[in-house]
């Protein structure tokens, strides 16, 4: 067992929050736990947003944040996190990132639910990638961190009622155990319990089943986002098709290749990504649904690389053809719940980012608010953590609340099949109580189970509709 004569900060989780926190903590000593594999920052295309252009203002900013989160937000909270924004951006300069620049200055882009440009981003639409290779090469400088690539956390460690450190499973499969004065789970979300989700396999909620067995309060749990251009594609990972296309003017088309947004929305392709969604959900029930970016300005495929790579891995030359789209499973607004510097009901235990549910985004997330949340919060949990030290009661003895063992494959995908049909972008009673039965009877063999429980319960527990959750039946 590692005893260090101050217990450090354990992050668990290597994103943007994860690695903001462990930046922003110094000289605090964090050993920070990369299992490895694709966590949902670096897969982030559109970017940050932040009231940077002249005529924008962080009022606007909260505005759309609040309208898009149907003003179950907890304002407070979004007016700090959004006033932090243009301060955030500027870190992420110093920390070496390269946002894309026009003539004017940093290049601004628009997404659904924007009133304006404001979106940055870099390497075109390889925003995610490029931040999180930029506060990685900070981190293999900072002398406060210990970087442990393998290691996925089994089990947290607790004495009484306080967290107290985490047991971890090493690539070769060996358990060590790390005493730690605070635990920050920034273990990302949950898309990936659901069948369809631009979310990476490892995105499915081990962080949330964690902090659940603790006694760890959540909020919000029925509140999925599901983004409604994923390329239609088979395999568990649907690629995105950035809604910057849409902001570039490409346009949402039925089967028969008419305009699915004309006059469903006053901001029509643009408009929040629950509305979009349950839209392109019932035209998909007629016939595929098609992204059109044929009548772009020639060469436009230049600033999305990533969707022009995708496209052509999937045999479609989105120059010249419609591109195939599905709506899937992207973001949770729900999880363990906090306040705004990442404190948990359980002493010691701490979240931020996605896994987190501060209220910011309320019921539906504004986009590229979450790589801001995850910077701005990450920032100011580790200059919380730097200032303020949790205190270790050595009076009571370890005991540990373990993740437990997860499903086999094929109940995974059985728990993946339940969750996007009866909570997907339309719900019902009738299909809530039933995916809740059939699921409720597989808890035992796996935290994955456990984790689809409970967001099932919570969409149950709200009969009518609100941003994101959707009861056809209310
Ligand atoms: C395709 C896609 C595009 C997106 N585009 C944008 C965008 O343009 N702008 C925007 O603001 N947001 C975007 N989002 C959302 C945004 O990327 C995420 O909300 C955000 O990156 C989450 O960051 P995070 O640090 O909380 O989690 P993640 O980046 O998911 O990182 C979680 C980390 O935890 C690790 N982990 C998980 N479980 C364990 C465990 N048991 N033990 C140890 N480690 C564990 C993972 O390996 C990973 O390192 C996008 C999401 C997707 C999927």
């Amino acid at each position: 067992m590692r005893r260090p004569a101050t217990p450090p900060v354990v992050v668990v989780g290597a994103g943007v929050a994860g690695l903001s926190v462990a930046l922003s903590a110094a000289p605090r000593e964090v050993i920070l736990l990369d299992p490895g594999g694709i966590g949902s920052s670096r897969l982030a295309q559109g970017g940050i947003a932040a009231a940077l252009a002249a005529g924008d203002s962080v009022r606007a900013h909260v505005a759309d944040t609040l309208q898009a989160g149907a003003f179950h937000n907890d304002a407070a909270i979004a007016w700090s996190v959004i006033g932090a924004a243009p301060d955030a951006v500027a870190w992420l300069q110093v920390m070496g990132v390269g946002f894309d620049r026009d003539g004017q200055g940093l290049q601004l882009g628009r997404e659904g639910g924007h009133g304006v440009h404001r979106i940055v981003h870099a390497g075109g639409d390889r925003t995610g990638e490029c931040v999180v290779a930029a506060l990685q090469a900070r981190l293999a400088r900072a002398a406060h961190v210990h970087r442990r690539t393998g290691a996925s956390v089994q089990s947290l460690l607790m004495r009484g009622r306080n967290v107290a450190g985490v047991e971890v499973r090493g690539d070769d499969g060996r358990i060590e155990v790390i005493e730690a004065g605070a635990v920050v789970l920034a273990t990302g979300g949950l898309g990936a319990l659901f069948e369809r989700s631009t979310n990476a396999e490892t995105t499915s909620g081990s962080g949330l089943a964690l902090a659940m067995a603790a006694g760890a309060h959540t909020r919000d749990l029925e509140f999925v986002q599901f983004h409604p251009t994923a390329l239609d594609a088979d395999g568990p990972r649907l690629p995105l098709i950035t809604e910057a296309l849409r902001g570039a003017g490409a346009r949402l088309r039925d089967h028969r290749g008419r305009r699915l947004m004309r006059g469903r929305h006053p901001l029509g392709d643009l408009a929040p990504r629950d509305v979009v969604s349950r839209r392109v959900w019932e035209a998909g029930r007629d016939g595929p649904v098609w992204i059109d970016a044929t009548g772009l300005t020639p060469g436009w495929e230049r600033a999305f690389p990533t969707v022009a790579g995708t496209c052509r891995a999937h045999g479609v030359d989105p120059r010249t053809q419609p591109i195939p789209v599905t709506a899937a499973a992207h973001f949770h607004m729900g999880g363990i719940a906090t306040d705004a510097l990442g404190r948990t009901s359980v002493p010691n235990l701490f979240a931020v980012g996605e896994v987190a549910c501060n209220g910011l985004h309320g019921a539906n997330r504004l986009a590229s608010n979450s790589l801001l949340e995850g910077v701005v919060c990450g920032r100011w949990l580790g200059a919380h953590l730097r200032l303020a030290p949790a205190r270790v009661s050595h009076e009571d003895a370890f005991r540990t609340v373990a993740l437990g063992e997860g499903l086999g494959a094929s109940a995974l995908a059985t728990v993946r099949r339940t969750l996007w049909h009866a909570a997907g972008p339309v719900r019902t009673k009738l299909a809530l109580a039933s995916a809740i039965r059939e699921i409720r009877a597989m808890a035992a063999s796996g935290w994955q189970a456990r984790v689809a429980q409970a967001v099932l319960e919570a969409a149950l527990q709200r009969p009518a509709s609100l941003g994101a959750h959707w009861r056809v039946d209310a």
